[in-house]
């Protein structure tokens, strides 16, 4: 049984009563949808994404109304929570606007510092050389994701089918929209997609699109937020992955 190591490198208790969970999940895909943040690369890798929230507080103190964030809000170490709490205050405004953009060039930045998830490009490459259809769905900005994987010279594998973050934040995830417009564009139907992400956020959009869902962690406190989410396969490493992918 080539399958007991692999077995015990999987994070979640299901698995065990389903040890083919992965390559079940990995056999039906025709279409993989990608979070980008997380599975593709750690875009903050070098570039504290803390920081990042912390200037879009201090701007918007100088900016915005007073109050217009909570105290967790303020101290929150993640920018996409700053944005969608202005965006909640303020839906549709141009401070919501600003601030959107302001996040833009920050990740902009830090894409030239990102760190590729190990086995992150051999698995796109050989998922798409054995004809799966890549996309990516991800709630940064659409423009990161490009230049991102051109530097990598896999932009090949997903253009055009690169959906993120609009205007229109009420589409980000873990509202399926994403999902949905990728699975339009491709011709697909849900139950040939397998979405893979590394967030609550993730599990909960492809539950909506009814999109298959493979949990990458990259530590045991991740893990642990997508199984309590109820994602039934959880990987510690991408190259799991590649190895079934490879056989
Ligand atoms: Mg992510």
């Amino acid at each position: 049984m080539t399958f007991d190591k692999t077995q015990t490198d999987l994070v979640t208790s299901e698995t065990e009563a389903d040890p083919l969970g992965l390559r079940e999940l990995i056999e039906r895909a025709r279409v993989v949808l990608w979070d980008f943040d997380g599975p593709i690369c750690r875009l903050f890798a070098g570039h504290s994404a803390e920081q990042v929230a912390a200037g879009l507080v201090e701007w918007l103190e100088g900016r915005g109304p007073a109050g217009l964030l909570t105290e967790a809000e303020r101290n929150s170490p993640d920018p996409q929570v700053v944005l969608r709490a202005v965006d909640r205050r303020q839906p549709g405004s141009d401070l919501v606007a600003e601030v959107e953009e302001r996040l833009a060039r920050a990740e902009l930045r830090a894409a030239a510092s990102a760190m590729p998830t190990a086995y992150a490009d051999p698995l796109i490459r050989t998922w798409t050389a054995v004809g799966a259809r890549l996309a990516v769905i991800t709630n940064n900005s659409p423009l990161v994701v490009s230049t991102y994987l051109t530097g990598r010279g896999l932009l090949g594998c997903f253009a055009p089918h690169i959906y993120g973050r609009t205007k229109d934040l009420r589409h980000l995830k873990p509202d399926p929209h994403g999902l949905n417009s990728a699975l339009t564009a491709m011709s697909a139907a849900p139950s040939d997609a397998l979405l893979i992400g590394d967030a609550v956020s993730d599990h909960e959009a492809a539950r909506r699109a009814g999109v298959a869902f493979l949990g990458y962690a990259r530590n045991e406190r991740k893990a642990e937020l997508l199984r309590e989410a109820g994602a039934r396969v959880v990987v510690r490493s991408l190259n799991q992955v590649l190895r079934h992918l490879r056989k």
